[in-house]
């Protein structure tokens, strides 16, 4: 595979940002420390001064310097240009690709190419492509308002099929999150949205995690003692739902939950889950709606550990002189999110 070279200061600009998406399609060279790094090296940064980029592992140790330690940079970009491209072969296809096919456009066995691929997102390259071919129904529901329309455009053979999924169960279902998750298996998947790649988690009870750029290790740390077991049948059918849901929102109540929080918190977030899309609510109305109007920090603080976003509406809080606020992750997401629902006044933004 033949990597070309991108321009240093984009480089130089992904190596601040620790941009993932660049590994792999070049290798940060620090000629002070006589080590090369991947992109998304979590060591501290070098000065720019010291730093030379490669387009690959072999051009660096060729200028003398050896792989870093920390970021492994010639064990993983392997693994990640081949899940990148076969990623770029799955959304430029018209037909679903055989696992063969894809395997061998990376000199990779079918077996380890599949359980590669299921390591870095999630899901198995069939499920990823079921996964962004929902997602394209979404996207084209909202473009089009014409449901037989983004049926067909989103490749589906019939509007059967494509309402075939569960009606799933209706509220929170909070189930024992002492211990890190301790007995509980936790299905989850990472998949491309139009606000970016998601996180979507559940258990056997509901959605237990979505959120925006983060993947196995961030789930790791947050369920430490959860069983994580990527993809499956059932889950993919509510991965279905969860990104229509995401793509179009409005009406997401019928999509089981699995959160826990305090009493205060949860009475915050049930009152999110009453605010119709479309509108929003300050800080000091949700503490209010929750029981405990004099509560509008606390009101904040239960918004904010909110852990799955979008489906349990956080983003439709606002500072009650109408600017954005905060968001975990970023104004951006927020800003897109009020603005599909028809929230934010053009004027506004
Ligand atoms: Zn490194």
């Amino acid at each position: 595979m033949t990597v070309s070279m991108i321009d240093p200061d984009e480089c130089w600009t992904a190596v601040l940002g620790r941009d993932r998406a660049f590994d792999g399609r070049f290798v940060t060279g620090v000629l002070s420390t006589g080590i090369y790094c991947r992109p998304s090296c979590a060591a501290r940064h070098p000065r720019r001064e010291n730093v030379r980029f490669f387009a690959d592992g072999a051009a660096a140790r060729g200028a003398g310097l050896r792989p870093c330690k920390r970021c492994l940079p010639d064990d993983v970009s392997r693994d990640e240009r081949a899940v990148l491209a076969a990623i770029a072969a799955i959304r430029a296809a018209e037909q679903p690709l055989a696992l063969a096919a894809l395997a061998a456009e990376t000199g990779y066995s079918p077996t380890h190419f599949q359980r590669v691929f299921t390591r870095h997102t999630g899901l198995s390259p069939a499920a990823y492509a079921r996964a962004l071919m929902a997602e394209r129904a979404a996207q084209a529901l909202t473009e089009e308002r014409r449901v037989t329309d983004a049926v067909y455009a989103a490749g589906y053979s019939g509007p059967s099929r494509f309402y075939a999924a569960n009606e799933g169960r209706l509220g929170m279902t909070p189930s024992a999150w002492a211990n890190g998750g301790r007995g509980v298996t936790i299905r989850w998947a990472v998949v491309p949205t139009t606000l970016g790649d998601m996180l979507v988690a559940a258990t056997d009870k509901g959605v237990c995690r979505l959120s925006f750029g983060e993947g196995r290790a961030a789930l790791e740390a947050r369920f430490p003692n959860a069983e994580l077991v990527a993809g499956g049948a059932e889950f993919a059918r509510l991965l279905d739902e969860v990104i229509r849901a995401v793509e179009a929102p409005g009406d997401f109540a019928h999509i089981p939950l699995d959160v826990k929080g305090t009493a205060f918190q949860e009475a915050v977030w049930r009152e999110l889950r009453r605010i119709p899309a479309g509108e929003t609510r300050s800080y000091a109305e949700l503490a209010a709606a929750a029981g405990n109007p004099g509560a509008v920090r606390a009101a904040g603080s239960a918004n904010g550990a909110n852990n799955v976003a979008v489906l349990i509406p956080c983003h439709r809080v606002i500072r009650s002189d109408g600017s954005l606020g905060g968001y975990a992750y970023g104004l951006e997401v927020k800003r897109a999110l009020l603005q599909r629902e028809g929230a934010l006044d053009d004027d506004l933004l």
